[in-house]
């Protein structure tokens, strides 16, 4: 199959799982994650109409986005950013899935000004606790909405969540349901609705049971590009 019979087929999937729930299907965004595979796929995919890809490395991520300067894509980092790249990211990104600290949004806000650009920031929230992940607990998400109430340039416009990889697509359920209902938690006690705009979630083993749970952003890499080369965390 081509990258654009495999878009098709996962936009056609999004679009079942969204109506199985009585959502529109254009309330969710694929994003085609296109760590690790050439660019010469990620103009393919483009070719066939999408927009919005990710990268997990900022420096594989980077590379691609020096390379592209024709195509209008909206860039997205889904893996780990280290505030001494904040500068960078916050001139490449159109959106970072992966705030888990106030330093770095401040540092993000900074370099945005600077570049003269409004990236949307996500707040990555760590649900199981896994050791190797990344993100802040629930409990430490409240500071960092009050963080964000002072930023000048950046936005944070809602949640990621990356749960522990599931042998079934129900298995990831659980975490989903928990991201969505902290959501409707945050809004009740007051938080502003435009942070809490976006629920990143889901990934090629569980997008459809994301949609279901309320993700309007879902990370799709393996259904679209195919297996990847070499393992990425
Ligand atoms: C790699 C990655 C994805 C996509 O994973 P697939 O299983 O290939 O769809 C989504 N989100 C994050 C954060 C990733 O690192």
């Amino acid at each position: 199959m081509s990258i654009s019979d495999r878009l098709a087929e996962v936009r056609e999937r999004i679009a079942a799982a969204a109506r199985s729930a009585g959502r529109d299907p254009s309330s969710v965004r694929l994003i085609a994650v296109s760590k690790t595979f050439p660019l010469d796929l990620v103009r393919d995919a483009y070719a066939a109409g999408q927009r919005d890809f990710g990268e997990n490395r900022v420096q594989e991520a980077l590379e691609k986005v020096d390379a592209s300067p024709d195509l209008p894509i909206a860039w997205h980092l889904l893996g780990h950013l280290q505030t001494n790249k904040a500068k960078r990211a916050a001139a490449a990104f159109h959106t970072i899935h992966s705030i888990d600290s106030a330093e770095l949004l401040r540092k993000l806000d900074a370099a945005a000004v600077d570049a003269g650009t409004i990236p949307e920031l996500l707040i990555q929230v760590d649900l199981a606790g896994e050791d190797t992940k990344h993100g802040v607990p629930p409990n430490g998400v409240p500071a960092l909405f009050d963080a964000s109430a002072t930023l000048s340039a950046a936005r944070v416009v809602g949640l990621m969540t990356l749960p522990p990889y599931p042998d079934h697509p129900e298995d990831s359920r659980p975490w989903f349901r928990q991201l969505r209902e902290l959501r409707e938690g945050w809004l009740t006690a007051g938080v502003p609705a435009a942070m809490l705009r976006e629920l990143s979630m889901g990934m090629s083993g569980d997008f459809e049971v994301a949609v279901q749970e309320g993700a309007t952003m879902v990370r799709v890499g393996t259904a679209i590009f195919g297996k990847r080369p070499t393992p990425t965390p």
